[in-house]
């Protein structure tokens, strides 16, 4: 079932029985099998299982791609469908943030105060705005005020939805981490699961944005699942020296990759380490044909 409404999900919510347990899903949509995973895992593990789709305004910057992010709701409903999916809930912009709506030029409209950048002004929100060690480093650095958006967004989806379980892609790694944070510092009530990288056989990460690529991208693309599949072999041989093992990437990387990051950090708190260990995680986020791409990898897992 699809709906747009706080109201109507929360109707729905109540009419169910106390017993059943309900897990949700966050998504912005363009679901691909990165998402079905995510939603295949919830079914095995609740009675009940909400999807959201919700392009969200405030975890973008002004310079990003909000306006041309892909939006297939029909496609996305059927693929919930066929996949058990009990609710989808895809609210507008303003039924989540309020406010006056214009359409500024896309096709959704976004909440009046989008255009000061990716926050809303201070008297129209309240903000969860996660501690500054977890989201000065990797992507809460280059893209500023992100997870402030993500954790609002997140926080208000558990309090609309009221799951037992939320459900997250270690592909968004420093999200999971954050929100995990935020659920054990606000005592929210709710269990959130990890699940794996979904990708192509050709070692690609599942994401929406891949569609914004050539096949030629797509290619290229690849740099970044064999920069650390070859990390996570260098460990395996025994390299632990962290610097040793990110000057490996170097040789990969010609002048069509924009590198923005690439880091080797403690899997569970993202505390630099000096050594690798089995509670390690490489993480890179690059630009291939002008797309931000992002992938990690354990090394001291089999994946
Ligand atoms: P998004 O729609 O990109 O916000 O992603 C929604 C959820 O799907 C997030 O928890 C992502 O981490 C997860 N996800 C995205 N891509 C993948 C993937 N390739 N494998 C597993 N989970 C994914």
């Amino acid at each position: 079932m699809l709906v747009h409404t706080i109201k109507e999900l929360r109707e729905l919510r109540k009419s169910w029985d106390g017993n059943l347990t309900v897990g949700i899903v966050p998504t912005m949509g363009a679901l691909h099998e990165g998402h079905l995973s995510l939603i295949k895992k919830a079914k095995a593990t609740c009675d009940k299982v909400v999807v959201s789709v919700f392009v969200n305004p405030i975890q973008f910057g002004p310079s990003e791609d909000f306006d041309k992010y892909p939006r297939t709701l029909e496609k996305d409903v059927e693929l919930c469908k066929s996949a058990g999916v009990d609710v989808v809930f895809a609210p507008s912009p303003s039924e989540m943030y309020g406010g006056k709506c214009e359409s500024a030029g896309s096709n959704e409209s976004k909440p009046d105060a989008y255009e000061e950048g990716n926050r809303l002004s201070n008297d129209t929100l309240t903000y969860v705005c996660p501690p500054f060690f977890y989201v000065n480093k990797l992507c809460g650095k280059s893209r500023v005020g992100h997870f402030d958006g993500v954790c609002t967004v997140v926080l208000k989806l558990f309090n609309i939805v009221q799951p037992d379980f939320g459900f997250f892609g270690q592909k968004d790694a420093q999200q999971v981490i954050v929100i995990k944070k935020m659920v054990h510092d606000l005592n929210v009530p709710i269990k959130i699961i990890q699940c794996p990288i979904v990708r192509e056989d050709s070692g690609l990460a599942l994401s929406s944005r891949n569609k914004y690529l050539t096949e030629q991208g797509k290619q290229d693309a690849l740099v970044l699942s064999r920069i650390l599949n070859n990390i996570k072999a260098c460990f395996k041989r025994g390299i632990n020296d962290v610097s040793a093992l990110k000057e490996t990437a170097y040789a990969y990387l010609t002048d069509k990759y924009d590198l923005e990051y690439l880091e080797i950090l403690d899997k569970n708190t993202l505390e630099e380490k000096e050594k690798a260990d089995k509670d390690t995680i490489a993480l890179i986020a690059c630009r291939v044909e002008g797309v931000r791409l992002i992938d990690n990898i354990y090394l001291g897992e089999e994946e």
